[in-house]
């Protein structure tokens, strides 16, 4: 009988099929093409109507045979497979401990805060303590306090941020504000000789602004660390002797210091203070601009104008002040040639230190 051949050749054809079937989806394609709404096994089924009455039973019979070995081993191979798949994906997921894991990127401190701290040691080890107060302060603070009167060029709008007041008041819409972002630190010393008797033995350290174009020397917004002593029957000498162990501290202690004659106005007498060039130890090269010094920081004996204006006896107590900017001692430190590479934020410059 022609259409039994058919049949027997349609499920010998599908059980290869099965058996070739590498996953559950193409599985499922052999059975669609075989038992799907158009599939070769659905054809003869739908055809029934067509075989003759005495034989239909005999093929109703072999058809359904057919259908069951198909079904069966669809059945079979679908359990196979989807186990080998979960298996696979198992394995997929599974951690392999041998490779190499993902490296996290490890930030590190920036050179600011790194050098910020350098500094902080080196007094904390003389007793120092650490002082800090507002970075947008009133004139009084910033200027007054300080023996800067109202007509003291430093006020000057040029090097100030001053704030505005939005509430509108007319003196500050004038642009008269008394309030502003500070320009030194400085202001810490008076709270601090507010807050505190003597001995005072204090650094301050924290962020400046000034209205200054970024520049290799100048930036608009840096760190400065100030610092002051109030105390009985302190000299210049303690002030010298101070600073100079500070600078052999930092920068090595074959390094020379010398004190050159300044102005400023809350300290009398007043000082700069430079450092023997890291170079070319004193000899003159571009660095120092052939003057074999690099100058670090400003210094002096506080006037007895801050003093009283404190409420500090200036006849039992003096003291000493000095200020430094955080990014020029990291600079010369580390020999950066302009202070804006600090700010920049390029890895490949901050990874080094
Ligand atoms: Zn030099």
């Amino acid at each position: 009988m022609a259409l039994a051949d058919e049949l027997c050749a349609l499920q010998a054809d599908t059980l290869a099929s099965i058996e070739a079937a590498v996953d559950t989806c193409a599985l499922d394609q052999v059975r669609i093409s075989v038992l799907g709404k158009s599939g070769s096994l659905t054809a003869y089924l739908r055809n029934m109507g067509q075989v003759p009455k005495e034989e239909r039973a005999e093929v109703g019979k072999t058809l359904n045979a057919v259908r069951q070995t198909i079904e069966q081993a669809l059945e079979t191979r679908k359990s196979a497979l989807a186990a080998a798949e979960l298996e696979a994906a198992i394995d997929a997921a599974a951690v392999d401990v041998t490779l190499p894991g993902r490296a996290q990127q490890m930030g590190t401190r920036h050179l600011i805060n790194r050098i910020t701290d350098e500094i902080s040691e080196v007094f904390f080890g003389l007793g120092y303590s650490v002082a800090t107060g507002p970075e947008v302060e009133t004139d009084y603070y910033n200027f007054e306090a300080l023996n800067a009167p109202a007509d003291h060029p430093s006020r000057s709008m040029q090097d100030t941020f001053y704030v505005r007041d939005l509430s509108g008041d007319a003196a500050a819409v004038r642009g008269e504000s008394d309030v502003l972002l500070r320009t030194q630190t400085s202001g810490v010393q008076v709270h601090a000789m507010e807050e505190q008797q003597p001995p005072i033995y204090v650094i301050a350290p924290g962020k400046v602004y000034r209205r200054d174009v970024a520049d290799p020397s100048h930036l608009p917004q840096f760190t400065q660390i100030e610092g002051l002593v109030v105390d009985k029957g302190i000299t210049f000498g303690d002030l010298k002797g101070t600073l100079d162990f500070f600078c052999k501290q930092m920068f090595g202690p074959e390094r020379k210091t010398r004190f050159r004659a300044h102005y400023f106005p809350f300290t009398e007498p007043s000082a700069e203070v430079d450092v023997s060039c890291g170079i070319c130890h004193g000899e003159g090269c571009r660095f120092c601009k052939g003057t074999g010094w690099l100058e670090i920081l400003g210094c002096g004996m506080v006037d007895p104008n801050v003093l009283r204006y404190s409420g500090i006896d200036p006849e039992v107590y003096s003291g000493f002040a000095f200020g430094m900017g955080v990014e020029r001692i990291a600079c010369l430190k580390y020999n950066v040639p302009d202070l804006r590479m600090l700010l920049e934020g390029d890895m490949r410059f901050l990874r080094q230190f």
